[in-house]
């Protein structure tokens, strides 16, 4: 399955993994659609993408609001004609210590990183053809857990436990649905810690340093591509082997 003339939407692809991860695609011929909060920093990426030889698109789209993804789909089928596949990677990481979480707290981020992963993928299956791809970016924190972040880590547990559910219901059509979960990633989103944090958190690494978005990007690659043709539900881990331990 070449991928020239193949289409993907990346939600948050303005930057950091999402970015990243367009970046990835946009080198293996995806025209790209750039989903995320601001025009202008979707059309700046969305420019950088076409220098690379393909076509792309900013569209504003917040993906926990049911309308707005529904008309990013309509907005990037009219564009391009087709969908091949969809990054599920906008997500948002407040920490909160559990006594001081809201019932605001927790369904912002419930809404924003797992409910959008339903409603995403619920406008993609309408239309991705046979060897259509969905691929989610989940998070280490589905599988240990992280003081502050009890809402993130139920949100990102959801997303794997919602990977294999709907891996079961699209195989019929030859649709593939996996999930990446990434470690500790250099993103503006993450970049909050400082200097002795990210000293600390890589102390903890194997690989002994922090990881890069194309970490990520090669492996959301790897999953849009058809040399993954035979793995659906799954959810691989890319951090460095730091939850080896
Ligand atoms: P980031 O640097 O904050 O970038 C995320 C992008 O998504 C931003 O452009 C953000 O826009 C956008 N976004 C936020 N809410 C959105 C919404 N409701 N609709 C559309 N776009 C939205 O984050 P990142 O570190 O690259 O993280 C990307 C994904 O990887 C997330 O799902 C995160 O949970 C996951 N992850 C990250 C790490 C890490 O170490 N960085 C580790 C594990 C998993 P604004 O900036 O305008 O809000």
């Amino acid at each position: 399955m070449a991928t020239k003339n193949k289409t993907v939407i990346v939600t948050g692809a303005a930057k950091g993994i999402g970015k990243g991860i367009a970046i990835a695609l946009a080198k293996d011929g995806f025209n790209i659609v750039v989903a995320d909060m601001k025009q202008d920093e979707c059309d700046a990426a969305a420019k950088e993408l076409q220098a690379l030889g393909v076509e792309s698109v900013g569209i504003v789209c917040d993906v926990s609001s049911a309308a707005a993804v529904e008309g990013l789909f309509k907005q990037t089928v009219a564009k391009f004609g087709k969908l091949d596949a969809l990054v599920n990677n906008a997500g948002v990481y407040p920490f909160v210590p559990f006594d001081k979480m809201t019932e605001a707290d927790w369904d912002k981020v419930m809404t924003v990183n797992l409910k959008s992963v339903f409603l995403c993928s619920h406008e993609a299956a309408k239309v991705l053809p046979p060897g259509g791809r969905i691929v989610s970016v989940s998070s280490v924190a589905s599988l240990i857990g992280f003081e502050g972040l009890t809402h993130y880590c139920a949100s990102k547990g959801g997303i794997n436990a919602f990977t294999r559910a709907l891996a079961l219901e699209l195989a019929p059509r030859k649709i593939t649905v996996n999930a990446v979960a990434p470690g500790a990633i250099n993103t503006p989103g993450a970049s909050g810690g400082g200097d002795e944090q990210t000293k600390q958190t890589v102390a903890l690494i194997p690989l002994a340093r922090m990881g890069e978005p194309a970490d990520i990007a090669n492996a959301v690659a790897f999953l849009v591509s058809d040399k993954s043709d035979y793995i659906t539900g799954q959810v691989i881990v890319v951090d460095g082997g730091w939850t080896l331990r």
